[in-house]
C-alpha cells in the first residue's frame, strides 16, 4: 500500500469553484491505493471554512491509472477528499466506545465549509474499493443510498436530488450598514439589489414542494400564507424520512450505532445552522421551538439575571406578540419598564426616536429584523450598533427575515439572534436561538433536566456548557435534521437571488393592488420583505379571506399576533399575501384577479 504521505499533490482549483470530474477521480483512486485493511483512527476532518480558506492538497498516485470508472460528477457537489472518519467530537466526547460512522467529506458549491455525509450502510469497518465506487456512482444521477447528514444529496424514487440543480452563483454577505451621520435617510442604506440569479426559476422550484400541486375547492392550491408557515420541499420530508428509517435513536447517551447516527445528524444539522446565520461557532447554536420559545429562553435566564427593578426595555411598535409578551412580563416581574420605539405612517421605526429612548437604564434591545405584519424591513444592524453604544444587549427577532434575504449574525452583531424552522421550509417545533458565546457562558439554565446537567447529587448540580445547558431533555431531533436539510436547501438557491425574486413579486403585488378601487395598503416602508398587509373598504378581512379560500387562494386575514402596529393604523386586521420562493407572478395575477371580483361583487 503506498504511502499517502509521499504522494505527489494536486492542488484543486481555487475555491469556491469545483474541482473537475478528472481531478476528483483521480483523488478518489488516492484514497482506495490508501486504504487500511482494518478500520483505524484517523484525524477529524479540517475545520471548517473561512474566508481565505482553501481546500487542502490531496495525494495521488504518480500514474494515475483509474480505478474508478468515470463518474458523472452533480454540477453544485463535489467531493473533494474522501475521508474516513471516526465519531465527531459530540459521541466522542460522550463515549468512546461508539462504534465508528464513516464519512464522504467534500465541498458544497453553496456552501464554503466542509460536509460531511454519514454512510450507515458501513459503520464497522472503512469501505472497500468496490463499496467506494458503489458510493461514488450513487452520487450519479441514477441515485443510490447515500444518507446526507443534515443536508446534501437525497435518493427519492421520485425526484432528482436537488444537489443535481446547477446553483446560482455564489453570493456575498451585504455589509452592515455603518451609524448614521445625520439625518432619517442616511440610515438605510441603499438596497444594491442584484438580478435574481440565472439559476434561480420558481418553476423549478415548485417541483420541489409536492404540496403545491394540491387542488382545493376544485381549484389549484395558490399558497400565499408564507409569513404563517412555509411548505416543505421534498428534500426535508425525505430527510425526515430517512431519519425515522435509519437513524431514529435517543442522542448523545448510548453506545450503539443508531445513538450515533442520530447524534451525528443532530449535531451536523446544529452546524447546518451555525452556516446559516454565518455564525462564529457551533456552540453558540441552541435548539428551541421556535423564535417565540428562543425570546422566552433570553427573557426568563439573562433576562431575570440582568435587569431589575427601574431598568428599561425597550423594544419598536412593530413587534409581534412574541417579542412583547415575555418582555412585558419579565418588566411586570421584577419591576422593569417596557418602553416602545414608535413606527410612522409609512410602517418604519422612527430611528431618531428610538434613538431618543435609548438611555443608561436600558438594559436590552428586542427588535425584529421584518414586521410579520406590514413587511417592514427594519435597519437592524443600525439598531443593534446604537443600542449597543448605549451599552444594552440587543436580540433580534428572525422570524420573518431568514427566509427572505441573507443572514450574518456577525455582520449584525446582535447578541442573540432567533428564528422559527417552519417559516423557512423547514418542520415546525424546531427552531434555533443564537446567542454569543460568552453571554450564552454566562446565563443560567432555562429548564432543568436530562442532557444540561454536568453532574447531579442531591446537595450539588453542576451543568453542561452551552448549548447543551439550554437543551434539558429530549429534544425535537428529527426535525432538528429536517431544518438542516432545509436550510441546505434554501443556501443552494442563493438568498440573494430569492430577495431578488420576491421583491419582484411584491412590487407587482402592491403595484396591481394600488389600481384596485377600495383597496387600501396598510404602510409604505423604505423596504419590504415577504408581506404585503391591505384592507378592502366595506369588506371585513374575515370575508375576504374566505372568499379567496373559495378560489384556492391561501392567505391571513386577522390580527397577524402583532396588535400593537395594527392599532397603529387604526386596524384590528388586515388580509396577509405573504410571499416565498416558489410563489409566481401568477400567483399575484390569481390574488388581484380574485380580489377585483370580490370588489365587483361586494
Ligand atoms: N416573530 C415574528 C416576527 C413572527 O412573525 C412570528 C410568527 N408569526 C414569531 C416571532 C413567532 O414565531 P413562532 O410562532 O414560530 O415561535
Amino acid at each position: 500500500m503506498p504511502d499517502p504521505t509521499s504522494l505527489p499533490t494536486v492542488e484543486p482549483p481555487g475555491f469556491p469553484g469545483l474541482p473537475d470530474a478528472g481531478v476528483l477521480q483521480e483523488m478518489a483512486n488516492a484514497f482506495f491505493r490508501a486504504l487500511p485493511g482494518d478500520a483505524r483512527e484517523v484525524p477529524p476532518p479540517p475545520a471548517m471554512a473561512g474566508p481565505g480558506f482553501a481546500p487542502p492538497s490531496v495525494p495521488v498516485p504518480p500514474a494515475a491509472t483509474p480505478v474508478v470508472p468515470s463518474v458523472p460528477v452533480p454540477v453544485p457537489f463535489a467531493i473533494l477528499p474522501l475521508t474516513p472518519d471516526v465519531n465527531p467530537g459530540s459521541i466522542a466526547d460522550q463515549n468512546r466506545s461508539v462504534a465508528p460512522s464513516l464519512y464522504l467529506t467534500g465541498f458544497s458549491a453553496s456552501r464554503p465549509a466542509f460536509e460531511r455525509k454519514a454512510i450507515p450502510a458501513l459503520d464497522r469497518s472503512l469501505p472497500n474499493e468496490a463499496e467506494l465506487k458503489a458510493l461514488l456512482a450513487d452520487r450519479a444521477p441514477a441515485r443510490g443510498p447515500v444518507a446526507p447528514t443534515g443536508g446534501g444529496a437525497m435518493s427519492s424514487p421520485t425526484s432528482e436530488p436537488y444537489f443535481l440543480r446547477p446553483l446560482p452563483a455564489p453570493t456575498s454577505f451585504p455589509a452592515a450598514p455603518t451609524l448614521p451621520a445625520g439625518g432619517r435617510t442616511a440610515l438605510v442604506p441603499p438596497a444594491a439589489r442584484p438580478a435574481a440569479g440565472a439559476g434561480f426559476d420558481p418553476s423549478v422550484i415548485r417541483k420541489d414542494f409536492p404540496i403545491l400541486t394540491e387542488r382545493v375547492g376544485g381549484k389549484p392550491l395558490v399558497w400565499l400564507d408564507n409569513a404563517a408557515t412555509t411548505q416543505k420541499p421534498r428534500a426535508v420530508i425525505e430527510r425526515l424520512v430517512w431519519f425515522y428509517e435509519h437513524e431514529n435513536s435517543n442522542i448523545h447517551r448510548a453506545a450503539h450505532t443508531l445513538a450515533a447516527r442520530a447524534t451525528d445528524a443532530y449535531e451536523a444539522a446544529r452546524e447546518d445552522v451555525r452556516a446559516f446565520l454565518n455564525a462564529g461557532s457551533s456552540d453558540e447554536i441552541v435548539f428551541v421551538r421556535g423564535a417565540t420559545e428562543g425570546i422566552n429562553l433570553v427573557a426568563e435566564t439573562w433576562g431575570r439575571a440582568n435587569i431589575g427593578a427601574g431598568d428599561e426595555i425597550l423594544i419598536t411598535g412593530l413587534e409581534h406578540h412574541a417579542n412583547i409578551v415575555p418582555w412585558y412580563r419579565l418588566a411586570k416581574a421584577v419591576g422593569a419598564t417596557l418602553r416602545v420605539a414608535p413606527v410612522d405612517d409609512k410602517g418604519d421605526v422612527i430611528v431618531e426616536a428610538f434613538a431618543g429612548l435609548l438611555g443608561p437604564r436600558t438594559r436590552l434591545v428586542s427588535l425584529t429584523q421584518v414586521s410579520n405584519a406590514l413587511g417592514t424591513v427594519t435597519p437592524a444592524a443600525l439598531l443593534v450598533a446604537m443600542a449597543h453604544a448605549a451599552g444594552a444587549k440587543v436580540l433580534v427577532d428572525g422570524a420573518q427575515s431568514v427566509p427572505h434575504m441573507p443572514t450574518d449574525v456577525r455582520a449584525l452583531d446582535a447578541d442573540w439572534f432567533v428564528f422559527s424552522g417552519h417559516k423557512v421550509f423547514g418542520p415546525t417545533g424546531i427552531g434555533a436561538l443564537y446567542g454569543k458565546k460568552a453571554i450564552l457562558d454566562a446565563m443560567p439554565p432555562y429548564q432543568g433536566g436530562g442532557n444540561m446537567i454536568a453532574d447531579v447529587t442531591f446537595e450539588a448540580i453542576s451543568y453542561q456548557p452551552p448549548p447543551s445547558r439550554f437543551e434539558a431533555g429530549t429534544g425535537n431531533i428529527a426535525d432538528a435534521v429536517g431544518l438542516g436539510a432545509a436550510l441546505t436547501y434554501l443556501s443552494s438557491l442563493g438568498l440573494a437571488a430569492v430577495a431578488a425574486h420576491e421583491h419582484a413579486l411584491i412590487e407587482d403585488c402592491v403595484r396591481q393592488l394600488k389600481t384596485v378601487s377600495g383597496v387600501r395598503i396598510v404602510g409604505d416602508p423604505a423596504e419590504r420583505a415577504g408581506v404585503v398587509s391591505f384592507v378592502i373598504e366595506g369588506i371585513n378581512t374575515e370575508e375576504v379571506g374566505r372568499r379567496l379560500a373559495q378560489d384556492g387562494i391561501a392567505v391571513r386575514a386577522g390580527h397577524h399576533c402583532a396588535q400593537p402596529v395594527l392599532r397603529r393604523f387604526g386596524l384590528e386586521s388586515t388580509v396577509r399575501p405573504s410571499f416565498a420562493i416558489y410563489n409566481t407572478h401568477d400567483d399575484v395575477e390569481a390574488l388581484i384577479g380574485a380580489i377585483r371580483r370580490i370588489r365587483v361583487g361586494a
